[in-house]
């Protein structure tokens, strides 16, 4: 089954919106640029996992921003996602992670590690299909079906 964390989360700023009041950032709504994620207000340390089988391609920790956050590509190399704001990576870059494999911890508390222009307790998630030429940004919820078939 795709998922990303077991349990429910409410959403609180959809993918493609612009940016108004958002747990992002607090200069976001100055720039009024889209969102091309989604984000799901969830507590610290709630456990991320992967849609579909995939290899940990980038780790990164930046002060603003993303924070700490984590890419992974599917092994078919169709679809690639990011996971930012997280307080703990369970998965370094190179390993194979299967949708069972808790590959990071969320975060996004204002000012604690990780966090970076996060400043409330969120995952920010991004998706992006292979495209020709590249990889196109998607939304999860609109295709949460098809990740479905494809994991089936
Ligand atoms: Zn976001």
């Amino acid at each position: 089954m795709a998922r990303v964390f077991d349990g429910e989360f409410a959403i609180t700023i959809r993918f493609g919106e612009r940016y108004r009041f958002s747990f992002d950032s607090p200069f976001a709504w100055l720039n009024g640029r889209r969102h091309d994620g989604v984000d799901w207000a969830m507590p610290v340390s709630t456990p991320l996992l992967p849609p579909v089988p995939c290899r940990v391609t980038d780790v990164r920790r930046y002060q603003t921003g993303h924070g700490l956050h984590q890419r992974l590509e599917s092994l078919d190399k169709q679809w690639r996602f990011l996971y930012a704001h997280l307080s703990e990576i369970r998965a370094t870059v190179g390993r194979e992670v299967s949708p069972d494999t808790v590959s990071a911890l969320s975060g996004g508390a204002r000012g604690m590690f990780g966090a970076g222009s996060s400043k409330g307790p969120h995952l920010h998630f991004e998706m992006f299909k292979r495209v020709a030429g590249g990889y196109a940004a998607v939304d999860f919820q609109q295709l949460k079906k098809a990740i479905v078939a494809f994991a089936a």
